[in-house]
């Protein structure tokens, strides 16, 4: 259903925004920081734990970023005050990454110092493959200072084994997910899903028994198998790793990870940008993807 897949992911652009709005509401917590901060305490409620997501990527002026972290700052103020068991999880793009490098780490720095008054922890996310030097180097710069950020690695990267040897000597907090833009080259991404799962196997065998605390970020049951074999093989205590799964999917396998005795954190992405987030979560359902083309095709002739 390869083909399938790209052709929807290249419609779904062009599908009207309401409607598009309408089947991504299941992914996003809302607009507000308070919509969000009652999805965290139900979170909380069955014993999940979570990271807050301002939703906004690609900013192209520096006030925007600049709105993007004081909003930031105040997410971290709220989740000390209401004590919610969350961190925050920014993209370099929204800080400023495609403006200049310097401003992007000065950006994610203050938010990093920030964070540290408040015993929190920042998650740099890990966006398309020309952000993703930028994005560990600024990591690397903050983290020689700060113990309290992290960033991502993508199994889909062909580059991954590289970037794991320069990491790991820093032990740098890392998330692992599968990789969500889409549109990257062959040159540069695996396209075969078994190669894309033994590359993530590799990544989290290679981090866990290397001492790195890791964030297994998937809703794939053969890779929660697989980390959860690598846990035993090394003996690893449940402080050293945690899974991590999108807000709206598949809360049987989050209950399920939760009930057997594993943290379990939440990506819960809130606020007005929610079009880009959105068309990535759709893409990776394509019983949705088709019921959205097939109703969009209906009403467009006039049949619905
Ligand atoms: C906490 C978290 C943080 C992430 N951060 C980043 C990041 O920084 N950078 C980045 O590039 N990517 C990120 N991702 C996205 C990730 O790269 C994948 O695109 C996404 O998680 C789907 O991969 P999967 O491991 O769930 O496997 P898949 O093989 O895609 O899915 C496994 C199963 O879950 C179901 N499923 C997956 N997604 C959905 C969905 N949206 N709706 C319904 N069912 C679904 C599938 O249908 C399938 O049954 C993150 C993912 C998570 C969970």
């Amino acid at each position: 259903m390869n083909w399938f897949n790209n052709l929807v992911a290249q419609i779904l652009p062009f599908v009207p925004k309401p409607f598009v709005k309408i089947f991504s509401q299941q992914y996003i917590a809302g607009e507000n920081l308070d919509d969000a901060v009652a999805k965290v305490k139900e979170l909380m409620s069955q014993n999940i734990c979570a990271t807050l997501d301002l939703l906004g990527e690609e900013v192209k002026i520096k006030e925007d970023a600049l709105h993007a972290v004081e909003m930031y700052k105040q997410i971290l103020k709220t989740i000390h005050e209401q004590k919610l068991d969350s961190n925050i999880s920014v993209k370099p793009t929204q800080m400023g990454l495609k403006i200049d490098k310097e401003f992007c780490y000065n950006n994610i720095k203050s938010l990093v110092e920030e964070a540290k008054k408040y015993n929190n922890f920042v998650r740099i996310d890990i966006e398309d493959s020309s952000c993703v030097d930028d994005t560990h180097e600024i990591c690397m710069r903050v983290a020689k200072e700060y113990d309290n950020v992290g960033t991502a690695i993508q199994a889909y990267m062909r580059r991954l084994i590289g970037d794991l040897n320069k990491l790991i000597p820093m032990k740098i907090n890392l998330r692992i997910c599968k990789g969500a833009y889409y549109w990257e080259p062959r040159s540069v991404v695996y396209k075969d899903g078994s190669i894309i799962n033994d590359s993530y196997d590799y990544a989290m065998e290679k981090l866990l028994s290397n001492g790195c605390y890791v964030a297994v970020a998937t809703h794939d049951e053969k890779l929660v198998f697989k980390a959860l074999s690598i846990v035993d093989k090394y003996s690893l205590e449940p402080d050293q790793y945690e899974f991590q799964m999108l807000y709206g999917v598949d809360r049987e396998l989050r209950k399920i990870i939760v009930e057997s005795g594993h943290r379990l954190r939440v990506y819960v992405p809130f606020g007005k940008e929610w079009f880009a987030y959105s068309i990535r979560r759709l893409k990776e359902n394509p019983k949705m993807v088709s019921y959205i083309i097939k109703n969009t095709f209906l009403k467009i002739t006039g049949r619905a």
